[in-house]
């Protein structure tokens, strides 16, 4: 199984994009992100304690997270591999994500950043919050706590993918098509 990793900032254009490229490269996407927004939906206990962290832009703890992930890794078939979107956003779950694919020889294959300026985030969740009504986009102390979340846990792991030689960036300013080709240009060297 190859896992790569769609990487950026929040409103970045991750589960805009993803989509496409799973289709396109055979890969099951999965986000974690919205994963839990089906927790939550779903009325689980999972789901009403995930409610309270993301509502506040905090993260969800890794055990969760994680848990959730490695029983989908373990029901994967007819797929090349995986695109995660949302995961990892700290170094702890990149070191418990090589653990986890160690188990079966597999490794990250590529993280492939959506970069997009500071400014454009907050204008790109107020695009979605229109479009979509996700309650942790309504609020600007929440969109603020995000974006201080990825700037203080997320963002380090551009350095340690890149100390392994995986990381590649993406230019995210463009339409959908341009950020796709970019990020399909990546994919395919
Ligand atoms: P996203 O859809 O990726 O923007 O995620 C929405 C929210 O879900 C985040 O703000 C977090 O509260 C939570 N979440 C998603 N992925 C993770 C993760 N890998 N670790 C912890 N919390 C997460």
């Amino acid at each position: 199984m190859k896992y790569y990793i769609l990487f950026g900032p929040p409103g970045a254009g991750k589960g805009t994009q993803a989509g496409a490229l799973a289709q396109k490269y055979n890969l099951c996407h999965l986000s974690t992100g919205a994963l839990l927004r089906a927790e939550i939906a779903a009325g689980t206990s999972l789901g009403k304690q995930a409610k309270e962290l993301i509502d506040k832009g905090n993260l969800v703890g890794d055990d969760v997270v994680e848990g959730m992930l490695e029983s989908r890794f373990a029901q994967a078939s007819g797929i090349e591999g995986f695109l995660l979107d949302g995961f990892p956003r700290t170094i702890s779950q990149a070191e418990d994500l090589d653990r986890m694919l160690a188990k079966t020889s597999d490794k990250v294959e590529k993280v492939i950043s959506i970069m997009i300026p500071d400014a454009m985030v907050a204008e790109r969740i107020a695009h979605r919050a229109a479009i979509e009504g996700r309650a942790d986009d309504a609020s600007e102390e929440t969109i603020k706590n995000r974006i201080a979340t990825y700037h203080a846990k997320t963002e380090p792991l551009i350095e340690f993918y890149k100390a392994q030689g995986k990381y590649e960036e993406a230019d995210g300013r463009g339409t959908i098509e341009e950020v796709h080709d970019a990020i399909s240009a990546i994919m395919d060297k």
